[in-house]
């Protein structure tokens, strides 16, 4: 008898410790659009020899080219990343076979994760509408629009306003979107008491934070107080997005100031976890932009001397960091295909 209490205790106690193993992890996916490795080496010299990504514990590095150019644009690796399949460059969320595969950001929300978007773009442009929309080009902004009125996102942080309420077909998205709190402001969105929660930072493009953008990281910390209300397993997307506005203009202001931008955000995610461990956070870039090298530099100053080789993205492969459960599966050299697989395993635990 006392045998089959203990066998019972036993199990009971086996049961709850393999219960607490199979808590959902939570996934942040941070992309610094067009941080290649040398965007990264010079924004940590002049931040002082020192970056948030040095804090991870894993890193790979990813092939970024799409189904038809070794060079990809945004839509083909957001599409890569966000749905594991190669398309055509330009294309948003359908592979070059056709097909019209679910996201990770979709998939996540069907096992019952909350779910975030926070770009520094707008938030119809090419990488965030990979994790939700399906359109042939990425130009197609209004459609991507409408496609994101009807989204499984919860929280949103972007630009782009217009393409909602100052439309082609004279819809106004905003008022359709009736289950979303549209708010004004950072602090609205933080006062707000909303499931769903949208704030557009701008009406088109967002302004460089050069010219006094808010810091991404608050946008962040916003959302992570959401997820914190909410109490459920969370997927969230954050894109510096434009370190590769500043690759394009061959500006290193612009692009230090955006990667330094990105870092803190990385900073804040990290701080999040120490106090949420079971958060898995993956950084990484969906291609580089203006070929940027750094012949030269001052040691004693530690500041780089850079050159640009093009006004467009190369091939180069990008680094993948990752820290929190299952990031040493992220280490090696592979497809940006398989960030996702790697993401999906995880939300299969
Ligand atoms: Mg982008
Ligand atoms: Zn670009």
């Amino acid at each position: 008898m006392k045998n089959i209490i203990f066998l019972i205790c036993l199990t009971f106690s086996l049961t709850s410790i393999t219960a607490q193993e199979k808590a959902p992890i939570n996934i942040i996916l941070m992309i610094g659009d067009g941080m290649g490795l040398n965007q990264i080496t010079a924004g940590m010299y002049f931040n002082g020899n020192k970056t948030a990504l040095e804090d991870f514990s894993s890193v790979g590095l990813a092939k970024t080219h799409s189904s038809n150019s070794l060079v990809t644009d945004s839509a083909a690796s957001g599409t890569a990343m966000a749905s594991g399949v190669k398309t055509l460059n330009g294309v948003v969320g359908i592979s070059s076979k056709n097909k019209k595969p679910k996201s990770i950001l979709e998939i996540s929300k069907e096992k019952g994760y909350q779910t975030a978007l926070i770009a520094t773009s707008s938030i119809v442009h090419a990488t965030p509408a990979s994790f939700y929309a399906h359109v042939v080009s990425r130009k197609e902004y209004e459609n991507i629009a409408l496609q994101m009125s009807t989204s499984v996102v919860d929280y949103f942080i972007g630009g782009g306003k217009k393409h909602f309420n100052d439309r082609e077909d004279n819809r106004n998205l905003i008022k359709e979107m009736s289950t979303y709190d549209i708010v004004s402001s950072l602090s609205r969105f933080d006062k707000s008491t909303a499931s769903k929660i949208g704030h557009f930072t701008n009406r088109d493009e967002p302004n460089r934070i050069l010219d006094g953008r808010l810091p991404l990281k608050d946008a962040v910390q916003s959302v992570l107080n959401k997820f914190d209300r909410d109490q459920k397993p969370f997927f969230m997307m954050v894109e510096g997005s434009q370190i590769d506005w500043g690759g394009h203009s061959n500006e290193i202001e612009y692009v230090i100031s955006e990667f330094n931008d990105f870092d803190a955000a990385i900073q804040t995610v990290l701080d999040y976890t120490l106090k949420h461990p079971n958060t898995l956070v993956v950084v990484t870039a969906d291609h580089e932009t203006g070929g940027l090298t750094i012949p030269k530099g001052d040691i004693k100053k530690m500041r780089p001397s850079v050159e640009f080789s093009t006004v467009g993205h190369t091939a180069s492969m990008v680094p993948v960091f990752a820290k929190g459960p299952a990031a040493d599966t992220f280490s090696g050299i592979y497809d940006n295909t398989l960030i996702f697989n790697k993401m999906l395993d995880v939300l299969n635990e």
